[in-house]
């Protein structure tokens, strides 16, 4: 039975956990103290290290944990610089973690960087800054279309698909949506879901993929009320998905 825990890290980040009785498995630790204190305090070993991309706040922490727990497997992006990484990754690579018996499917996913990968097995996807809860993503090294090319590829997978994210921006995220899409049934009751979990202090995540495609924008580029939107915010006319999600990520990015 595989546990997936939720360890928080500065100020909205989450490193995620995989683990057994024994064994554990991390994702992005970009803190090594949170994590180190996670494992000791559960008499837990390291198997593996899972990055999904060079920023500090996801690979900070990977040569002190390494220090802390011994050497493991560092997986990471080929494009991208990851402190000890071991096994750099590409698209349709496969990362198999034997100590718990878990494989991954290498996604790549550019478009917040340029080598971002997402890691998919078990109907399970760790997905780094790609794709949030309701949200999605700054652009700060690719384009809008390969930021819609990666979420479309996302959004292809199993409904039943849980997500793993890397911050809890849930609540910010729906306020923007709900201005995109004021009359979204299934995102206005998400709001009163997310906000009563939020209210009791647990984390709104994991999501389905399912949740995803009824309630997030940007990855909405094809519904009317959601071009509708676009275009009015954008002041033009707007129909190729990627100029579509492009005026949603700019929206957004000034949205207070
Ligand atoms: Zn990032």
């Amino acid at each position: 039975m595989i546990g997936i825990t939720p360890v928080p890290a500065f100020s909205d980040n989450y490193l995620w956990v995989l683990h057994d009785d024994h064994h554990a498995a991390v994702i992005d630790p970009g803190d090594h103290r949170p994590v180190a204190d996670f494992l000791a305090a559960h008499g837990l070993q390291l198997a593996a290290i899972l990055c999904t991309h060079h920023h500090a706040d996801h690979v900070g922490g990977v040569e002190a944990l390494l220090a802390f727990a011994g050497p493991v497997p560092v997986f990471g992006p080929a494009a991208e610089a990851i402190p000890a990484r071991t096994v750099a990754v590409r698209e349709g690579d496969q990362v198999h973690i034997d100590a718990l018996g878990l494989d991954f499917a290498v996604l790549e996913v550019p478009g917040h960087t340029a080598g971002h990968v997402a890691y998919w097995g078990q109907g399970l996807l760790f997905c780094g800054d790609t794709l949030f809860a309701c949200g999605c993503g700054r652009l700060f090294e690719g384009t809008a279309a390969q930021m819609t090319a990666s979420l479309s590829k996302l959004r292809a997978l199993p409904a039943a698909t849980r997500f793993y994210c890397a911050h809890e921006y849930t609540l910010s995220n729906i306020r923007f949506a709900l201005a995109v899409e004021p009359d979204n049934a299934a995102l206005q009751a998400r709001q009163v879901r997310e906000s009563g979990r939020r209210a009791r202090g647990l984390p709104t995540l994991p999501a389905t993929l399912a949740d995803e495609r009824d309630t997030n924008p940007f990855l909405r580029w094809d519904q009317p009320a959601v071009i509708a939107a676009a275009s009015r915010h954008a002041g033009r006319p707007l129909t190729a998905p990627h100029a579509v999600f492009g005026a949603l990520r700019a929206w957004k990015d000034d949205f207070r």
